[in-house]
């Protein structure tokens, strides 16, 4: 992949350029290369470098809310075609998810969750306390059973997206690395070309596919619409020959998976923090509700990132820096204390794992929508734009449904699924 791409590596003109190089946009560029488009994708940093390689790995049709799973069962089909082609092996595995119905409010969340399943048909299922017992003998948990999907999926998000890319490449997609997207020139109000750090490229259409960045840079283009970021915190254990469960596995304490190389992907639930910005401020009252359901697990911190963002200015021009390429790559601090409240979490949930050491601990910046849902969306005040983004902390297991759909909408085809819930009207 081209590092630093000097001016003259830039094509004048493609069909279409995808902002971001996230699961989003390169599996956006896979399908539009693949359909004979000449497409070129730009990022800031480096392929996957923010939270695409930073997530617990989970590709899970489980506890979604309806109107993705649609979406995420095309996905799991574009998965398992996608990994017999991959020259790499991205640790993709079907082991299932469970949900711990470890509360009374869990056990009937996790049942009525049950519905969706039934009706679109997926294998989901709710497993007593010795079915339980049977698939995971090693778990000392007072449960009340768990929500169980056979068909779900794992892979290791260090290797998938980049994997994806490659084989972008290979299909005839230009990626463009260190190369951020300062913003889109418009002709006659509608998408003419980008203007990147090294210079322009034409086309007809630009996919916004920023992941955390989209709601700013969309603002040079006059639309607002909200858009936050939390951060999570991760832990992966050093390899081990201790097999505690194949499985996907998520309580309100714990998130796990066994890893590729023999280690455990840890964290501790659905825990995040929000760091206070001046976005918080703006969308305060939109996300007063999504807020009041989840401030058990949302911590608000006020840190550098408010003051960062502070100076971001509302509108930017085009010939100099932008926050594009001051900050190349987000990369939050983890969150020690609740890392720690997860490893001993680990020990009490896996006798077998007490205290196993930790090879490595990162968090990630998840961005999110006001109802948890992603913008997958053309945008009828500016011709030729579409958005895909605010995937809300589970798109990497949709990522190639998503890259699909969205390349779909890049060259004016109506994708078969139904992507209504995601118009980027309904945040406007
Ligand atoms: C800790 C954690 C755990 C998670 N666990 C799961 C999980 O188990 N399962 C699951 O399905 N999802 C999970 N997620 C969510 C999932 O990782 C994201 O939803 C998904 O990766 C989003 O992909 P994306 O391509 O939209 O964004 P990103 O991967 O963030 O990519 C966006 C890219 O755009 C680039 N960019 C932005 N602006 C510009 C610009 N102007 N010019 C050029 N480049 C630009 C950025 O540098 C970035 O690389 C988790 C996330 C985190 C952080």
């Amino acid at each position: 992949m081209s590092d630093r791409p000097p001016a003259s590596v830039l094509p004048p003109a493609v069909d279409v350029v995808v902002i971001g190089g996230g699961i989003v946009g390169v599996s956006t560029a896979y399908y539009l290369a693949k359909s004979g488009v000449r497409v070129a994708l730009c990022e800031k940093g480096g392929i996957a470098c923010e939270q695409s390689s930073r997530n617990w790995g989970f590709i899970r049709k489980q506890g979604r809310h309806p109107s993705e799973i649609p979406l995420m069962i095309l996905a799991l089909e574009l998965w398992h075609e996608l990994v017999a082609d991959l020259e790499t092996d991205i640790g993709f595995r079907v082991g299932g998810t469970l949900y711990l119905s470890e509360t009374e409010q869990r056990y009937h969340a996790n049942l009525a969750w049950l519905e969706h399943a039934g009706t679109f048909g997926l294998d989901s299922t709710f497993l007593s306390v010795s079915e339980l017992k049977a698939l995971v003998p090693g778990m000392q948990n007072q449960v009340r059973g768990a929500l169980f999907t056979p068909s779900d999926a794992s892979a290791e998000p260090a290797f998938a997206t980049l994997a994806i890319a490659e084989k972008a490449r290979a299909g005839g997609a230009l990626l463009l690395s260190r190369c951020a997207v300062r913003g889109i020139d418009l002709e006659g109000g509608k998408v003419s070309g980008v203007v990147t750090e090294h210079g322009r490229i034409r086309c007809q259409t630009a996919v916004c596919a920023g992941g955390a960045w989209s709601g700013y840079f969309c603002r040079h283009l006059g639309l607002v619409f909200p858009h936050l970021k939390v951060i999570s915190s991760v832990m992966a254990t050093v390899p081990t020959d201790i097999l505690v469960g194949g499985q996907n596995i998520w309580s309100s304490g714990l998130g796990m998976r066994r890893r590729r190389d023999g280690g455990y992907t840890v964290a501790y639930g659905g825990s995040s923090r929000c760091e206070i910005t001046p976005d918080l401020f703006r969308f305060f009252r939109t996300y007063l509700p999504a807020y009041r359901h989840s401030k058990e697990v949302v911590t608000l911190k006020l840190g550098t990132r408010f003051f960062r963002e502070l100076v971001w200015p509302a509108k930017w021009s085009f010939d100099k820096p932008t926050p594009f390429e001051k900050e190349r790559v987000l990369d939050p601090d983890p969150d020690l204390a609740i890392l720690d409240k997860a490893h001993g979490l680990l020990g009490r949930t896996f006798p077998d794992l007490q205290g196993i050491d930790i090879a490595q601990r990162w968090a990630g910046m998840i961005d999110v929508t006001p109802d948890e849902l992603p913008v997958i969306s053309t945008v009828r005040q500016i011709p030729g734009l579409v958005i895909s983004t605010g995937y809300s902390g589970h798109g990497f297991g949709i990522g190639p449904g998503a890259g699909k759909v969205t390349a779909d909408l890049a060259v004016g085809k109506t994708p078969d699924t139904d992507l209504s819930a995601f118009a980027l009207e309904r945040l406007l």
